[in-house]
């Protein structure tokens, strides 16, 4: 009976470990997603870098066509006032070729501010294409750590689980489909240690007569609380 406790035991130990393998093998695709999401976001944050100085271009190109057509009218103005013979009329294209002429100095502080937020979007945009040059050599290195990781686990428990059928074809079959039974409704461990009259599965208190059997060692007792099987460890 203590040789049959024993290989239940030392199959627990191998369902344990197979177990947090397994655990572990779930965690990978949300590793691996979560890098993948790192590399989008440094992506995005160059293109929105990118956009950003672009936008800035055209808005240059168009206020430089707004002074453009401004610069056309005041010409056009200019052959309209040299040809009026009314001081009248004289002063009134004299004042809206000062309304344009305002009007562009205006156009111009604009662009004067456009051209230095381009200076600093180009040093921006910079930093970000070098920050995404990082994480994609960063994120390409820790993809490569969880493949072997992820090899590693898979060897792990290629062996554990040949190891586990092994162990297991020495076990009574009944006792077998016992221990798994309780193995899975438990989900820690099927098989706990009775110390100082305490399963240590739930912590309950046994009674003398199921301590009594434990201690004799002659059968697979279970806790009268949990259904663990017990074995004696005090
Ligand atoms: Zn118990």
């Amino acid at each position: 009976m203590q040789s049959e406790l024993e290989q239940l035991l030392v199959l627990q130990d191998r369902d344990q470990k197979i177990k947090q393998i397994q655990s572990e093998v779930r965690t990978l695709p949300q590793q691996r997603a979560q890098l993948e999401g790192q590399l989008k976001a440094s992506a995005a944050a160059l293109d929105a870098a990118k956009h950003k100085a672009q936008q800035v271009e055209v808005e240059k190109k168009r206020l430089e066509l707004d002074v453009g057509t401004r610069e056309t009218s005041i010409g056009r103005l200019r052959t309209q006032q040299y040809e009026t013979r009314k001081n009248e009329e004289f002063r009134a294209i004299g004042n809206e070729i000062e309304r344009y002429q305002k009007e562009i100095q205006g156009i111009e502080d604009q662009e004067l501010e456009l051209m230095e937020q381009a200076d600093k979007l180009k040093i921006e945009t910079a930093e970000a294409e070098k920050q995404a040059a990082a994480g994609r050599e960063s994120v390409a290195r820790q993809m490569a750590d969880l493949e072997a990781k992820g090899k590693a686990l898979d060897e792990r428990l290629q062996a554990l689980t040949a190891e586990r059928t092994e162990i297991a074809s020495r076990v009574d079959e009944d006792v077998l489909d016992r221990f798994q039974r309780l193995f899975a409704s438990k989900g820690d461990a099927a098989v706990v240690g009775l110390r100082h009259e305490v399963c240590t599965g739930c912590h309950m208190k046994l009674t003398p007569q199921t301590v009594h059997r434990v201690k004799g060692e002659r059968e697979l007792v279970s806790c009268e609380q949990c259904g663990r099987i017990l074995y004696w460890e005090d």
